[in-house]
Order: C-alpha cells, then sequence, then structure tokens
C-alpha cells in the first residue's frame, strides 16, 4: 500500500553510547532496525520511517538533528534509548532540533525472559531507564515532544504514532502554507479578523489578499472546450437537477459554475496556493459565488475560509492533510442554528454554499438556487447531508496576544429530510451536551466558523497544536463549564508568561 506521505520521512533515532563495546552496540543497531522497520511496514503508519545508526556521541546527534532540519522531507524524528545514553550528549542536538520530536518509550522484547534473564539481558534491554534519562533532559529543556509508551506489536502505540505523524505532516503543510484572499473580510465582522502577520511566525503561513477581478480574468480565461470537460464530469459524479443538465433552462449557470472552478483552480496551482477565501460582498466581474468550486476545491485537499476567513482556511488545509488517505473529508463548517428539544439537542450546521462533499459518502444532488444575499446571479451548489459517525470541529480565534484553537468533540447524526434546505450540511450532538459545549465554546471566544474533520479526530488536533506551540482548549465528554472557565484563566496566565516579555 502506497504511504499518504510517501515522498515524506520521519527519521528513526536511537541512543545508546560506546561504553558497551561493538558487539552491544551491533545488537542495539540490530533491534533498533527492527522496531523502525514494524512501524515502516504498518499500514496505518502514514509516513516512511527510515532507520538512522545508532548515536553515541554528542556531535553525532548534533549533526543528526541539524540533518533533519535542513532535508524538507523530514517531518519529525522519533527517539529512543535502547539502551544507556547519557543525556548531557543530547543537549545541543535537542536545542537545535526544529522538527516535530516523538519519544517512543519502547523495548525489543514484550514478556520478560523469567528464566533465562541475566546481566547482559538487563544492560542491553534497559529503556527503563535509558528513556528516563533522555526525559530529564528534554523536559529540562522545555522541548515539546510527544511520549508513546509501549511495544511496537500493539495497536494503541502504533496509532499513536500514525496519529502523530499526521499532525507533523499538518504543521509541514502549515509552515509552507500560500494562502490566497480574493477580497477582503466581510465587513463588520470580528472573529474573522486577526493578525496576518503573526499568522506567518506562529503558523508559518503567508496570508495576502489578491483583488477578486484578478479572479475573474482567469475565469474569462478559460476556454469552452475546459467547460465542457468539467460539465461533463459533475454530470458523471453527481445527481445533476434537469435543468441544470444540457438542453435544460439553466444549463448557462452550470458552465458558469465551471468556469470559476476552472478559473479558480488555475489561479491557485499558477500561484501555488494550498488555501483560500472568499467573501461574497466582493465578487467583482463573477458571475456567482463560486459555490461548487469551493465544495469541490476543499474536497481536493485545498483549504477554504468564507468571508474573508483564511484562518479556518488554513485549519481546511491543515486537517486535510492530517486527514490524507482515511476515509471522511475536512470541510469549513459554520454553527448554524439548533433544535433545542430537552434531552435531544442538536446543531444543524452548513454555510451559504460552501461545505465539502468529502463528508458524504453518498452521492451529492447538484442545484441552483437564489441566494438571497451578494446580488449576483443564482449560484451552483452540492446538496448533501454529512455521514453519520464521529467527527470534531476545531476553530482558530486571535485573541490579541496568540492564537487559540478551539476544538469540540461531536457526532454527526442522520437528519430527517429537509427538502427546503439545498446547501450541504451536517447535523450533530456536540459532546458532553449541548448546554456545556455552547457556553464553553463561547466562553473561549471561539468563532462561529470551523473546520469539522471526520477524518481525524480531537487526538491530531492536539497533536498539531503541541507542535506548532499554540493553545489548544477541548470541550469532550469530561468537560465542565466550571472547569472549562478555570482552564481558560489557568492558560491566560500560561501563556503570556510562555510568550516571554
Ligand atoms: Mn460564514
Amino acid at each position: 500500500m502506497t504511504k499518504p506521505y510517501a515522498d515524506k520521512q520521519v527519521w528513526f533515532l536511537t541512543g545508546s553510547q560506546h561504553l558497551y563495546g561493538p558487539e552491544t552496540l551491533a545488537q542495539v543497531a540490530e533491534q533498533s532496525q527492527e522496531v523502525a522497520g514494524t512501524l515502516d511496514a504498518s499500514d496505518e503508519i502514514p509516513a516512511p520511517v527510515v532507520w538512522k545508526p545508532v548515536l553515541t556521541d554528542a556531535q553525532a546527534i548534533r549533526r543528526a538533528m541539524l540533518e533533519a532540519n535542513a532535508d524538507d522531507s523530514v517531518l519529525g524524528v522519533i527517539v529512543w534509548m535502547h539502551t544507556f545514553s547519557p543525556a548531557k550528549m543530547w543537549i545541543t542536538g535537542l536545542d537545535e532540533l526544529r522538527k516535530p520530536l516523538l519519544h517512543l518509550h519502547t523495548q525489543a522484547n514484550v514478556e520478560l525472559p523469567w528464566q533465562t534473564i541475566d546481566f547482559d539481558f538487563m544492560n542491553l534491554n534497559q529503556a527503563a531507564h535509558g528513556d528516563r534519562e533522555f526525559a530529564y533532559i528534554e523536559t529540562r529543556l522545555g522541548k515539546a515532544r510527544k511520549t508513546v509508551v509501549g511495544h511496537v506489536s500493539d495497536d494503541r502505540v502504533v496509532g499513536e504514532i500514525a496519529t502523530w505523524q499526521r499532525a507533523a505532516a499538518g504543521a509541514q503543510a502549515a509552515r509552507s502554507m500560500k494562502l490566497c484572499r480574493f477580497g477582503d473580510n466581510m465587513r463588520n465582522v470580528a472573529v474573522t479578523e486577526g493578525d496576518k502577520t503573526e499568522a506567518e511566525l506562529r503558523l508559518g503561513v503567508s496570508v495576502n489578499t489578491w483583488g477578486v477581478n484578478e479572479l475573474a480574468a482567469a475565469v474569462d480565461a478559460v476556454d469552452e472546450a475546459q467547460v465542457d470537460a468539467l460539465v461533463a464530469e459533475y454530470e458523471r459524479l453527481y445527481d445533476v437537477a434537469p435543468e441544470l443538465r444540457a438542453g435544460g433552462d439553466r444549463h448557462g449557470s452550470l458552465r458558469d459554475a465551471a468556469a470559476i472552478e476552472v478559473g479558480l483552480r488555475s489561479f491557485l496551482e499558477e500561484g501555488g496556493f494550498e488555501a483560500f477565501t472568499t467573501n461574497f460582498e466582493d465578487l467583482g466581474s463573477l458571475t456567482q459565488l463560486p459555490g461548487i468550486a469551493v465544495q469541490r476545491l476543499m474536497a481536493d485537499g485545498y483549504g477554504f475560509g468564507a468571508e474573508g476567513d483564511w484562518k479556518t482556511a488554513i485549519l481546511v488545509r491543515v486537517a486535510n492533510v492530517m486527514g490524507a488517505g482515511l476515509a471522511g473529508g475536512a470541510s469549513l463548517m459554520e454553527d448554524y442554528t439548533y433544535d433545542l428539544t430537552p434531552g435531544d439537542e442538536r446543531i444543524l450546521g452548513a454555510h451559504m454554499l460552501e461545505v465539502a462533499p468529502s463528508l458524504t459518502t453518498s452521492k451529492p444532488r447538484a442545484e441552483v438556487h437564489e441566494l438571497g444575499i451578494g446580488g449576483k446571479e443564482d449560484p451552483v451548489r452540492l446538496v448533501f447531508t454529512a455521514d453519520a459517525g464521529p467527527a470534531v470541529v476545531v476553530a482558530m480565534s486571535d485573541v490579541r496576544t496568540r492564537f487559540r484553537l478551539t476544538a469540540n468533540v461531536v457526532e454527526n447524526v442522520d437528519a430527517p429530510d429537509l427538502p427546503k434546505l439545498p446547501v450541504g450540511r451536517a447535523v450533530w450532538r456536540p459532546q458532553p451536551d449541548l448546554p456545556t459545549s455552547a457556553a464553553c465554546w463561547m466562553a473561549a471566544g471561539a468563532a462561529h466558523h470551523t473546520v469539522m474533520s471526520t477524518a481525524v479526530g480531537i487526538d491530531a488536533f492536539r497533536d498539531f497544536a503541541a507542535i506548532m506551540g499554540i493553545e489548544l482548549v477541548t470541550i469532550d465528554e469530561s468537560t465542565t463549564v466550571h472547569g472549562f472557565q478555570n482552564e481558560l484563566k489557568w492558560n491566560q496566565v500560561y501563556h503570556h508568561i510562555a510568550d516571554g516579555l
């Protein structure tokens, strides 16, 4: 099976020292290759795991870390102290390391050979204290890392490493991301604003604006053959409304929508953009608000935010990268309206148009309907309901001195028929319940726009936030309003101190 991040790699570094002599070091090398090889061979591990020669002195460790930093294909490093590797050797190298770090606290063996164990065995298999020595220096240096404990034959261990790899891939995607804003933010909206300069420092994302008529010019440059081909693709993939089909009264709307998709896609490709925003208030000479185009681009891995919301566009892109190769998808979502029936509270989420069809395994319908705002022609959109199943919604807000991620674990549920609601949507129950979820969400100042991910869950976002060094508050089955409010207060103090003067 081809790994989703086949062109990337994660290095497997093993620590030891010269004291043990060549015979033991050869065993360390052999056994650590087995551990790395087991991980690499797992279909669940999304990036190749590349074993590196055993590290036994400070200069080799430093060089390994510098090489990992310099190699753009390296998502991160996994480190294991099979034997005892005096940790002062690791200070300079760890201090230099800028890539995500996973400390794998493992052993070559699962069970102890109780009847035959001798001191040679003890000397070879002493991660129980070799890794503690290493963890001391990680903690002393304040190194952010994920610690995974257990044998690589354990599915839980493999799963935790796989999730961290996905988060590391998301972090790398953020740090190389170019985001194109067509026009500015929706006028007077607060939460979609933010510090774009700080975004480049903290998240690595380059956020810049292009006039929407540059996009319109790219749409005008699309030729009829390209439109024909895309219209044929729409008819193959979707249940296209009769009025939009060839010969139908409104086929022109479908062709206009297809031209917008071709033009938008080419603009993004030529500019090297992985994420973008639009604003219905500023559509220049575009004939429609981009609907189906945006929906399909999100499903293809692009990040998107509506109303100029570049922060959510970043999250959609990161979630798409983290979920590569998994079932489900990532989409812009908006908490829209509630069913407040006591004990059966649900949230109906949607947007004007822009919800990604990667949230459903059903065949979306392509329809055209009036859009009450924006003053343009009726836009074509895909209509569907997100599949039932576990999901997470995550928002990013600029809380003046930092970016805060707020995440809620939710369960998408089957929706009743919604014959009069022609948009992509999801219906979910938030954990632990709607009153607690919404009270916590608003206490955090979290946005009404989110990324909804059905491919990766809360753990990937936890690892991502830890790697990026940004705040994440989570609302899950164990959350209480009182505890959450306290966490926000403590975080406020922590992040002010952690950022320094
Ligand atoms: Mn919106």
